[in-house]
């Protein structure tokens, strides 16, 4: 089974709430904790471990235009070509990896192959130990290429035996997404009341949708903005979403945040929340 935990924008908690819930269903079952956010991994930090800790292998998912500088006859088709403006011109075309996308299009139009892709190390992909097995994966800064990342966190996650996967989404509506989303049999969205993160969750949930993958909704800090709460529960009850949780604003999570340990952890008297959470999720999953 895999339980992924999704948010429109970053900051409302998901990390945090995706921990707790694989440190409890790890009590009974078999899972995996997989951090599909490569670009902003936190769920091994949540869980108390650090980077070191993981075996990371590099991955290539990407490729950077290269220029072979004795083919060009300067025609400059690849600058007028490029929609990144990776490509700039001094008496030739000089390329930027830091923006090129590896769309390769300028290869295309060039006339005389003097443009080739090579393969690039934009990311690493690893597994840690803590108490269960832990996947993540990093994308390395200004590289493209997160969405295959992601793809490659979870074939290594799959080779891990286990019942429940619980997945760590990347936040947004982006390729990274897509990809942690795709194949879940459940996701529990997070959301803040908020204006920004209700529009934010509004674009996340199409995707979920799109994919027809059954979905709660989790409020965290409710008890802030209780009229917005308010709003959020009368249009999720409109969009057939049912809420999972209210979860009310508690020191406790920035503070467990702090130790590096999840919230359930930190503070036990969390655990009936998150508990009555999942026994929601698995009631809409059809199991006990
Ligand atoms: S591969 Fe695409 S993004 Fe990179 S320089 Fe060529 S056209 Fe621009
Ligand atoms: S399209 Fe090819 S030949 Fe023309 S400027 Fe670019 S690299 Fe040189």
């Amino acid at each position: 089974m895999k339980l992924n935990v999704l948010s429109g924008k970053g900051g409302v908690g998901k990390s945090s709430i995706a921990a707790s819930l694989a440190v409890l269903l790890a009590r009974e079952r078999k899972v995996v904790a997989v951090d599909c956010d490569v670009d902003a991994p936190n769920l091994g930090l949540c869980l108390g471990l650090h980077r070191e800790d993981f075996d990371g292998k590099p991955v290539s998912t990407g490729e950077k235009a290269r220029l072979l500088p004795d083919k060009c006859i300067k025609c400059h088709k690849c600058v007028d070509t490029c929609v990144f403006s990776a490509i700039s011109w001094d008496d030739g075309p000089v390329f930027n990896d830091l923006l090129c996308e590896g769309c390769g299009a300028c290869q295309l139009v060039c006339p005389v192959d003097a443009i080739e892709l090579e393969p690039v190390e934009n990311g690493w992909v690893g597994t840690a130990e803590k108490d269960f097995p832990v996947v993540g994966g990093w994308l390395k800064m200004g590289q493209s290429g997160s969405g295959d990342i992601v793809a490659l966190v979870k074939e290594r996650a799959e080779k891990v035996p286990h019942d429940v996967m619980v997945i760590d989404s990347a936040a947004g509506i982006g390729c990274p997404v897509i990809a942690s989303v795709v194949g879940s049999d459940y996701v529990i969205a997070v959301t803040e009341p908020t204006p920004s993160a209700l529009s934010d969750l509004k674009r996340a949930l199409q995707v979920v949708r799109h994919f027809g993958i059954p979905c709660g909704l989790v409020i965290n800090r409710a008890d802030l903005n209780p009229g917005f709460t308010e709003k959020i529960k009368k249009w999720s009850s409109k969009n057939s979403l049912r809420v999972l949780a209210e979860i009310p604003y508690d020191r406790a999570f920035v503070e467990a945040i702090v130790q590096l340990t999840p919230p359930v952890v930190y503070k036990p008297g969390l655990e009936p929340l998150f508990q009555d959470l999942l026994a929601l999720v698995f009631e809409d999953l059809g199991h006990s």
